[in-house]
């Protein structure tokens, strides 16, 4: 039987770049503002995704209740917001309910065969028993007969039963994994297979709230990479993110996390830094098999050995917030960039007090 289609996941529905989604949302705003749309995360989706124009029926019902209604009806947004934005979430979240509650279902229905097993089981046994005490038995190998039967009955549905819970179990196992794999997904950035923007930002958050003892960050940008793009194509400008990202990946010390920031931009945090010469030392590292990259143009076999990345780092002190260390971290880059590029800067130490 035919599977109806899957509709798209969030991820799949917006795999633009920070500068496409920034343009879609810079179309999107004045709009929402000619048609006097609340300005909400429900109304940013859906007039975002309007500028995108790819899902027209959606663009025909949000022109048609723009020209009956002088405000957005609130219900209507949210309906449009579940049948187009996040469908593809709820159908999975919905899947992932119906498979537990088949499972709970079935496992139901075996302990009931079990229960009712172990009955007649009980059954047999009180008349074997009362069989038993009568002064005269006529037919004792038959009584015996009987009990061992539903004594076999009972441990095959016992054993059934048994067999039954593990699957679920490993069933339930697989659920969970599965679940895993896609909060996980959520979190990667897609391309170079470490963490985006916002799970960075948010555990930098998390890590500065829990103490900045030993925190340190480092910031990475490709040099040149506009021009990179520009002489040997996109494709070949993202293998270089690719590799970039599994650099980051077998290089990254214990309880550090890297990311992608945006395009060319990639942050690491590390932990344990007693102080910025541990970060300085792990840059340097990183700056240096950077360097020694070589990516081969498919097409005329030529093996580039240009790439370079200029890095910033700073290590947090106590007064600092996410935005505070970051911006010191993202200084030290600029630096290294004016500075020449393919090198390492260090932040001020102390942090820029904020407007
Ligand atoms: P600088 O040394 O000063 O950093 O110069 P740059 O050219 O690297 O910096 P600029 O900010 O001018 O350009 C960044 C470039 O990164 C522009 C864009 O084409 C490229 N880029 C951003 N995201 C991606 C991506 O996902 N894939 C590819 N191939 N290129 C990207
Ligand atoms: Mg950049
Ligand atoms: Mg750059």
């Amino acid at each position: 039987m035919s599977q109806p289609p899957k509709h798209p996941s969030l991820l799949e529905l917006y795999p633009e770049e920070t500068r496409e989604a920034a343009d879609l949302l810079k179309q999107a705003v004045p709009l929402m503002v000619r048609h006097a749309i609340p300005p909400n995360p429900v109304h940013y989706a859906l007039w975002y995704t309007y500028s995108k124009g790819m899902m027209p029926d959606l663009n025909r019902r949000l022109d048609k209740i723009v020209s009956d209604f002088d405000v957005f009806p609130p219900e209507s947004a949210l309906k449009l917001f579940r049948d187009y934005i996040i469908r593809g979430e709820l159908e999975e979240a919905r899947t992932g309910q119906q498979q537990v509650i088949d499972l709970v279902d079935d496992i139901e229905g075996d302990v009931s065969r079990s229960v009712s097993g172990s009955h007649s089981y009980q059954t047999s046994l009180a008349a074997g028993l009362a069989a038993l005490h009568e002064p005269i038995i006529d037919d004792l190998p038959n009584v015996l007969s009987q009990l061992q039967q539903s004594t076999q009955i009972m441990q095959e549905q016992q054993e059934q039963f048994l067999y039954r819970l593990r699957a679920a179990q490993s069933e339930i196992q697989h659920l969970r994994n599965q679940l895993e794999r896609a909060q996980l997904a959520a979190t990667l950035d897609g391309l170079t297979q470490v963490f985006n923007r916002q799970a960075f930002t948010r555990l930098l958050e998390q890590s500065l709230n829990n103490g900045h003892q030993g925190l340190a960050l480092v910031m990475l940008d490709i040099d040149h990479f506009k021009q990179f793009n520009d002489q040997f194509g996109h494709p070949l400008g993202d293998r270089v993110l690719q590799h970039v990202g599994q650099l980051l990946r077998d290089l990254l010390p214990p309880r550090a996390m890297a990311a992608r920031y945006g395009g060319e931009e990639f942050c690491i945090i590390l932990r344990d830094c007693k102080d910025l010469e541990v970060a300085r030392n792990f840059a340097e590292q990183l700056r240096s098999k950077v360097q020694a990259l070589r990516v081969k143009v498919r097409r005329t076999d030529q093996v580039l050995d240009t790439i370079t990345a200029s890095f910033g780092m700073a290590l947090a002190e106590p007064c600092d917030t996410v935005e505070t260390l970051i911006t010191r971290a993202d200084d030290a880059l600029y630096q290294a960039k004016r500075n020449g590029r393919n090198q390492v800067h260090p932040a001020l130490k102390e942090p820029v007090p904020s407007a």
